[in-house]
């Protein structure tokens, strides 16, 4: 019998693991047998991808950058990167802004939901405002700083250090082009070799992805609450869902242009990141295999993806972005709290910044949000009502964006690739093998 790709095993995990959740979600037991049984597998899963993401970015940056032979060309690619990063993020946080102005979701609210909404998630909501304000107390270039780290086992000891991770890389790699051949040789053949180990260890947790996402979305399921309030905020939920739909077909608009590639192939490349971002919310865990589909199933060249991808990963976030447009402006909306046209444009500077300084994990977005909000003048009180109106329905809006953020970095990856003349044809790889480009 032919096997299911990847994608439709993912696929199918997810919904048997949305029927399951809501089966046992009636009784008490089966929540706590879904919790206790049936969560860890989940978490095994994110650890493991987790795990492998440090030396992922290591190996896998040397032996890019010292295949380049030449640094100008490090350097080409890296402005690219950032710029259409850059642009990207503000064309999302555009959209988002003419969507929620178009719609007005906040206008049709009603102070009892107000009242309700902001009772209900009271606490959580100061949470997130606190921990935002303790990320706010820094200087204007303080990230530049934050980036250069003072001690390398210390930064590859904590995920959250990617940036601090990739700075090193890239300098150790300039400097392995800069040594003489006979001396680097070793070093390039370590990585190059590490570098295979770890890609195979990628296809080897993907194995359980199926199973993984199958219980992640079962104990989502069992862990949330409440789904009338899902139909009070509809319409500011529609709003981002469509913003992001906007974003998708501005991908593969500009990826058919630019490159020729199908929008089908390059769909079917990337789906399993995607399906990947949208069961963990966490663009940082899904990091791995994105890299591993942007290399062998959309066919860019090592020397690209390993520099855009995990920067990608770390600045780039076009979903949270746009969300952040909408939620701030649905915020004031409902809370009757006018917003001029230069508010607007300050919306689109400080939710670029935002995205950017965003961990890549699941919520960052909405911490990140009150940053946009303060920009504003909003005080501490509204802006604990407003994050609390909008907490109800985060995750699903956070697993969404986490599927844009990804295929965002995937786009840009391919867009640099192809004006560097390292996008080839996909090598098929052992998952997919029925996979044609
Ligand atoms: N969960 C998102 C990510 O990891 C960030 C966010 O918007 O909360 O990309």
């Amino acid at each position: 019998m032919k096997k299911l790709a990847l994608h439709w095993q993912i696929l199918l995990g997810m919904a048997l693991g949305i029927v399951f959740g809501l089966i046992l979600s009636n009784t008490s037991w089966g929540k706590s047998f879904i919790v206790d049984w049936i969560k860890p597998i989940g978490v095994i899963f994110i650890k493991l991808l987790k795990l492998i993401a440090i030396p992922l970015i290591i190996a896998s940056l040397i032996k890019g950058i010292s295949d380049l032979k030449d640094i100008s060309k490090f350097s080409s690619i890296g402005k690219k990167t950032i710029l259409l990063y850059v642009c990207s993020t503000v064309i999302a946080v555009t959209i988002g802004l003419v969507l929620v102005n178009i719609i007005q979701p906040g206008n049709s609210i009603s102070q009892e939901t107000v009242d309700q909404l902001s009772s209900a998630y009271n606490t959580k909501a100061n949470a997130r405002v606190e921990s935002a304000f303790d990320q706010k107390e820094t200087g204007p270039i303080q990230f530049i700083e934050d980036m250069v780290p003072d001690n390398i086992f210390a930064a590859a000891s904590n995920n959250r250090n990617m940036l601090q991770v990739i700075f090193f890389t890239v300098l150790f790699g300039i400097s392995l082009l800069l040594v003489k051949e006979e001396k680097s040789k070793p070093i390039k053949d370590f990585f190059d070799s590490l570098n295979e180990v770890i890609m195979k260890m990628i296809d080897i947790i993907m194995l359980i992805a199926p199973y993984a996402v199958f219980a992640l979305l079962a104990s989502l399921i069992v862990e949330t609450g409440n789904s009338d309030i899902f139909v009070a905020l509809a319409q500011y939920g529609l709003t981002v869902v469509l913003g992001l739909f906007t974003m998708v077909v501005l991908y593969i608009v500009v990826i058919k242009i630019y490159t020729g590639r199908s929008p089908s192939s390059f769909l079917r490349g990337i789906s399993p990141a995607q399906l990947l971002a949208f069961s963990t919310s966490s663009s940082a865990a899904t990091l791995p295999v994105t890299m591993e589909r942007v290399e062998e199933h959309l066919g860019v060249d090592k020397e690209v993806a390993s520099f855009v991808c995990p920067v990608g990963a770390t600045i780039n976030m076009d979903g949270t972005s746009l969300y952040q447009a909408v939620a701030a402006v649905f915020i004031c909306q409902a809370l009757d709290y006018g917003l001029t046209i230069p508010d607007q444009l300050t919306i689109v500077m400080t939710a670029t910044l935002a995205s950017i300084g965003s961990a890549a994990v699941p919520g960052a977005g909405m911490v990140m949000l009150v940053i946009v909000l303060d920009s504003l003048g909003v005080s501490k009180e509204t802006l604990m009502v407003g994050l609390a109106l909008i907490f109800a329905i985060d995750r699903p809006l956070d697993m969404l964006r986490t599927v844009i953020n990804v295929t965002g970095d995937a786009t840009v990856s391919m867009l640099v690739g192809k004006s560097e003349g390292k996008l080839g044809v996909p090598e098929v790889k052992n998952w997919d093998d029925n996979y044609k480009n």
